[in-house]
């Protein structure tokens, strides 16, 4: 079933050029709040693969369960299943430029994704942001989350730091990665950002 899908993308890929950027960091880094930003100020299209996954839940699917269990303990879902969501999302678009946030957060997403989809990221931003700082503003942003409680932050974390920061730093080996200083305020951060999107659109240019 996935194999179909796989072709329509690298074909997609090849013919409107789709380019990709990947916004990784720990849980309440920001990405969400300044993928708003550069979507408003860059033309970007905002993917958010929790969101997808929240939504894929919503709708009821034979996934949902299982996702839903995931998410609660703070665990990684499946790449296979996230990465169709994603091919979903980018081919209905109909857009060419996108954010994916929150996605790749292990080697298995990462090797899959390049795999599956034939898609390199153009770069990777990197919200750098303290653990503590990080707890903080989970346990304020009142979103409703199932996962927003100390035990489950507490999990998601420890996933963050054992499989996550490893695709980071394996993104910043191929010189990928533009690292911003995600503790400052929204504002602040949103600067920082800006500079980084003024060169990509130079180099695009
Ligand atoms: N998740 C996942 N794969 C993804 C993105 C999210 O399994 O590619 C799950 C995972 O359980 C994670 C949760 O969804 O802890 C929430 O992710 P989201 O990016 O929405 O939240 P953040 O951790 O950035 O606050
Ligand atoms: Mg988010």
């Amino acid at each position: 079933m996935g194999s179909v899908d796989h072709t329509t993308t690298n074909i997609e890929a090849e013919k409107k050029k789709i380019t990709v950027i990947f916004v990784l960091g720990g849980p309440g880094s920001g990405k969400g709040t300044q993928c708003a930003n550069i979507v408003e100020n860059f033309g970007y299209t905002h993917l958010s693969a929790g969101d997808l996954l929240r939504a894929e839940i919503k709708s009821g699917s034979e996934n949902g369960t299982m996702i839903q269990n995931m998410i609660k303990e703070g665990k990684i879902v499946p790449a296979e299943v996230t990465i169709r969501l994603l091919q979903k999302a980018i081919q209905e678009s109909g857009h060419e430029k996108f954010l994916i946030d929150g996605f790749p957060r292990n080697e298995e997403n990462r090797a899959s994704f390049e795999s599956i989809t034939g898609i390199m990221p153009e770069i990777v931003l990197f919200f750098d942001c303290s653990e503590e700082e990080m707890e903080k503003r989970l346990l304020n942003r009142n979103q409703g989350r199932e996962d927003d409680n100390i035990e489950t932050i507490r999990k998601r974390f420890n996933v963050y730091m054992e499989s996550s920061l490893p695709v980071i730093q394996y993104y910043d080996t191929l010189g990928k990665v533009r690292r911003i200083d995600a503790a400052k305020p929204v504002d602040a951060v949103f600067e920082d950002v800006k500079v980084i999107f003024e060169k990509v659109a130079e180099i695009a240019a």
